[in-house]
């Protein structure tokens, strides 16, 4: 671990999405210019309470955002209205989605005002402006939106567009990995390592910081094979799924099960913002992965919108219209609709129609927040009593979780991290539980920030640490006393040291509140370790 104390600022401050998932949007201040990465929306939560906390911002030189993703984007518009002269920069699919998004967020916003909601945001016309002024610049290329600041976006995975962005001037180098994902995804690759670039300070997602995944290949068979069980047995089944980036994985993932036989050919229904999202990446062909373009030319179908045939399901956008019929026709069908964890969009509806019945199923296949309905629902056994929007429940239909995240788990974000090598590595976008143990994991290799909504950090200075015990934890870890070894007659050995151990003030922190040690010999080692006293196994 070696901290270079620049005589330069360097300072790093989250106004959202430190310690939870949403409203992501950090300012870094680096070679004299405020650089703001990403700024989001809390995606559960409606008017003030979504948004970061921007009135802490009182000048912007340049904005950047990662991908389009509401919790990254969603509060741009608010950004640039208050700093029209900084420039945006984003890729062409972030541009194009994130403007989309923003269409339909004051579409819903608008709705929900006239039910007695809280204001919009925005407007579209600041949607138009907002979207006129974003930059698109490609991937894998070094440019200079502002003097002093060196750019380049390396794909990140996660969704198309998707980009971590590399930073370097002339005080510092800082990688902010946006979302990122390894595993190659059918619409996007994974993430290549960033191994060509030494950073300072890496700003890290950390969504799956606590977890392992389990194999992409065995979560997408147990989904196939559950949903074929659900069809023979002649119920619908709901996945409800984010609009952006799951939905349109999880339609290419049925139709290719379907086509291989592992799951009975039944139509794919497909609703809320999920269809325009789908029309998009229908659009952006210069941007799909090599494999999905000899996919679709294979195929001799469109991406999206099959007409059916011999081994093809029909794949069908709902409308208004249809909806209302599809919610009393419960016959064999996959339906697939945006929002993902049941915050609302139409698979509120279907869920509502689904629930009491024995042979129907939810699925979820993506990230679940602490207050979603989800994530409640995953917790309930037949039988329980759920509260969906406005009506009671008792739950009766199968309910299942997937895992087709398309974020790094523990392993993949160590790894990426080891590439890029930095001094300091600042935690943001995860929750608490997520992000201690991924901190933990990091701890012996570099300075680990765990970043606090509107608390400063200077990532480069001798950390003061956040908390007590990990400053105990780490100086305890560098803690060497030299002595010699006494052997006495009755079998006891004793240590003697030269200095006076007992009288310091780390051998202080390090045993207050213990009266046991252990000690093990590794090597030419003896490692010795304070133990609790009634963990009597250690003794
Ligand atoms: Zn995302
Ligand atoms: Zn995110």
């Amino acid at each position: 671990m070696h901290l270079v104390k620049g005589a330069f600022i360097l300072k790093f401050i989250a106004l959202g999405g430190a310690g939870e998932v949403g409203a992501s949007c950090y300012l870094l201040e680096i070679a004299g210019k405020k650089i703001l990465l990403d700024a989001g929306l809390r995606v559960n939560r409606l008017g003030k309470e979504s948004l970061p906390y921007l009135n802490k911002l009182d000048h912007v030189d340049l904005v950047i955002i990662s991908h389009a993703h509401m919790d990254h984007s969603g509060a741009i518009p608010l950004v640039y209205k208050r700093f029209p002269e900084a420039p945006i920069i984003c890729t062409y699919p972030t541009k194009l989605l994130s403007e989309v998004l923003w269409k339909d967020s004051v579409k819903i916003w608008n709705d929900l005002e006239e039910e007695g909601g809280p204001a919009p945001l925005y407007d579209l016309e600041l949607v138009e402006q907002t979207s006129f002024k974003l930059q698109d610049r490609p991937f894998n290329e070094w440019f200079e939106p502002i003097p002093d600041i060196k750019l380049y976006l390396h794909p990140s995975g996660h969704i198309m567009g998707a980009a971590a962005v590399l930073i370097d001037t002339e005080d510092a180098k800082v990688v902010f990995t946006g979302d990122m994902s390894a595993v190659k995804q059918r619409t996007v690759d994974g993430m290549e390592p960033i191994d060509f670039f030494n950073p300072n300070v890496v700003i890290t997602e950390s969504t799956y910081g606590g977890n392992i995944h389990a194999s992409r290949k065995a979560e997408e068979q147990a989904l196939a094979r559950d949903i074929g069980d659900v069809l023979e047995n002649g119920g619908t089944v709901l996945i409800p799924s984010f609009a952006l980036g799951r939905a349109q994985e999880l339609i290419l993932i049925l139709v290719n099960s379907m086509r291989g036989g592992q799951i009975p050919k039944y139509d794919l229904y497909v609703d809320g913002m999920v269809r325009t999202i789908c029309d998009l990446y229908s659009e952006m062909e210069d941007d799909w992965p090599q494999s999905l373009k000899n996919f679709v030319k294979n195929s001799r179908q469109p991406l999206y919108w099959n007409q059916g045939g011999k081994n093809i399901p029909k794949v069908e956008k709902v409308n208004y219209k249809e909806r209302y019929g599809l919610l009393v026709d419960m016959t064999p069908k996959i339906i697939i609709s945006s929002s993902g964890m049941l915050t609302g969009g139409p698979s509120v509806l279907y869920a509502q129609s689904i629930l009491e019945r024995d042979n129907g199923a939810i699925f979820f296949t993506g990230y679940q927040d602490e207050e979603a309905p989800g994530r409640a629902l995953l917790e309930l056994k037949t039988g329980d009593e759920f509260q969906l929007a406005d009506k009671k429940f008792k739950v009766r239909c199968k309910i299942g979780k997937y895992n087709l995240s398309a974020h790094a788990d523990q392993i993949h974000l160590c790894q990426q991290l080891s590439y890029m090598s930095p001094d300091a590595v600042i935690l943001i976008h995860g929750e608490r539980e997520a992000l201690q143990s991924l901190r933990t994991k990091l701890l012996d290799k570099y300075v680990v920030w765990v970043a606090q909504n509107g608390a400063e950090i200077n990532p480069l200075e001798s950390p003061k640490w956040l908390g007590e015990s990990t400053a105990m934890q780490l100086e305890v870890e560098n803690l060497i006393f030299t002595g010699t070894l006494q052997e006495f007659k009755n079998g006891r050995v004793g240590l003697k040291f030269e200095e006076d151990l007992a009288g310091t003030d780390a051998f202080k922190k390090f045993f207050s509140g213990f009266t046991r040690v252990e000690g093990k010999v590794r090597g030419n080692k003896l490692i010795v370790k304070a133990v609790p006293e009634e963990d009597k196994s250690q003794t």
